[in-house]
């Protein structure tokens, strides 16, 4: 090998090792960051996204029968950053729902509580257009319009879910403390109160399968 092609190679080596050393520092989040969304489809080009599909909401949909024939369907994805789970940390990042329907009902996310459940969330609506469907564990029912430069407040102890009742991708950024945890049991276990169906547009009504 040439002398010029091993000072290359050197060069190369310092700028891989500068790189992965500045990567670990970010992603550890102790030094300013950023990151990009774009504004119509939610997607980051430097992050990746977790995707959930169909298959990942078992039984959450009225007709069973019906989502176990498009279980393949990708429903939504957001973005875990990884930002440490501590108190002070804050975890962000856009979600992305896809329109689409389960039999004649909206898609939807799985929906949780915070395990710590005294923590609130914003999510702010960048494109699409759905709802914010949330309830307290003392039966508080609400669903705020989710839309372009609309931010949706869920004060603490509600439990949320996105529903996109429109045509295109339903896209939000949301930011809540990264210590809050996720209790996706209980709404596993019991469902929301309400479910949000298409007739003629969207209607929310009691649901049949809601457990006490
Ligand atoms: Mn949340």
């Amino acid at each position: 090998m040439l002398k010029n092609e091993l000072y290359l190679l050197d060069i190369l080596s310092i700028i891989i090792i500068t790189k992965t050393i500045l990567g670990g520092l970010i992603m550890k989040f102790n030094r300013p960051c950023s990151f990009d969304f774009d504004l119509t489809t939610g997607l980051s080009s430097s992050a990746v996204s977790k995707k959930r599909y169909l298959s990942d909401l078992k039984n959450m949909y009225q007709d069973e029968e019906a989502r176990l024939k498009i279980e393949s369907r990708l429903t939504y994805e957001y973005y875990d950053l990884g930002l440490p789970e501590e108190a002070g940390e804050l975890s962000f990042g856009t979600s992305i729902l896809y329109p689409g329907k389960v039999g004649n009902e909206y898609h939807m996310t799985k929906g949780h509580f915070h395990q710590r459940i005294d923590t609130p969330e914003v999510y702010y609506g960048l494109s699409g257009e759905g709802y914010m469907l949330m309830e307290n564990m003392e039966g508080d029912v609400c669903w705020e319009k989710i839309t372009p430069g609309n931010a949706v407040y869920v004060a603490k102890g509600y439990a949320h879910r996105m529903i996109n009742t429109g045509t295109d991708p339903l896209v939000v950024f949301y930011t809540y403390e990264a210590n809050a945890g996720h209790d996706y049991q209980t709404i596993l276990d019991k469902g929301f109160r309400k479910i949000c169906l298409d007739n003629n547009g969207p209607v929310f009504v009691d649901n049949p399968k809601w457990k006490e």
